[in-house]
């Protein structure tokens, strides 16, 4: 919880960006990187979608949800690693023998399966908010053991072979490996402004004037980059 409080304020530093055509300058901190902080998931979310794009296929692609029983899920808050575990083999080996079943598909199929962990009842029915403690009780029942891995790939899809695999279906369908890969615009609240954007006033590039570290002010007198509300 500490990483994700410092996340973007003075705690973990940051530096001040300024426009080389019209002054306009801005602090922008840094980022915790956490996996579970919201606002670095942002930058993430935006890297992983252009690289799954890329791996596309001209296929009709299913959405399947599997979920645990609520009386299995309370067990999850004391045993997530293995609990966890379990699910992503038992949900990715019930989808590959069924598709392999010549009755059925007859074929052998790739996965891609994410592990969610907020249920509608956080995410549909929003409170007045809730007693700090519990607010963050609730938070980190949701942060997954270190290491372990949100997003997992099975059967073509799997990781070791899965650049070869594309490739070759791609050869049986005759269809060329996109050039452009059509990613969804990020949502523009969680973006953070790095040099590699343009001033937000004249789109003048923007470049670093002042590093200051952890728990330091900078000198030049900037403000916080504004975010979107
Ligand atoms: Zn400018
Ligand atoms: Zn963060």
């Amino acid at each position: 919880m500490s990483a994700i409080e410092a996340c973007r304020t003075e705690a973990l530093g940051g530096h001040v960006a300024g426009c080389a055509k019209c002054g306009h300058s801005h602090i922008a901190y840094n980022s915790c990187k956490n996996r579970h902080c919201p606002k670095c998931q942002g930058p993430a979310a935006r890297d992983w979608m252009p690289a799954r794009a890329e791996d596309l296929l001209p296929v009709e692609y299913f959405h399947a949800v599997f979920t645990l029983p609520a009386e299995i899920a309370q067990i999850a808050y004391w045993i997530k690693k293995a609990l966890y575990g379990r699910l992503f083999k038992a949900s990715a080996e019930t989808v590959m023998t069924i598709s392999a079943d010549p009755k059925r598909l007859g074929a052998r199929v790739g996965v891609t399966s994410v592990l969610h962990t907020w249920g509608s009842a956080l995410t549909h029915h929003p409170h007045m908010r809730l007693a700090t403690f519990e607010l963050i009780r609730r938070y980190l029942v949701h942060v997954l053991p270190d290491g372990f891995h949100r997003i997992r790939h099975y059967g073509l899809l799997a990781c070791s072979t899965r650049k070869a695999n594309i490739a070759k279906i791609r050869a049986l369908l005759c269809v060329q490996h996109p050039e452009h890969a059509v990613v969804p615009e990020p949502v523009a609240e969680i973006i953070p402004l790095t040099l590699r954007e343009p001033c937000p006033c004249c789109g003048g590039p923007m470049r670093i004037i002042e590093i200051f570290r952890r728990g330091q002010k900078p000198i030049s007198r900037s403000p916080p980059r504004q975010q979107a509300a």
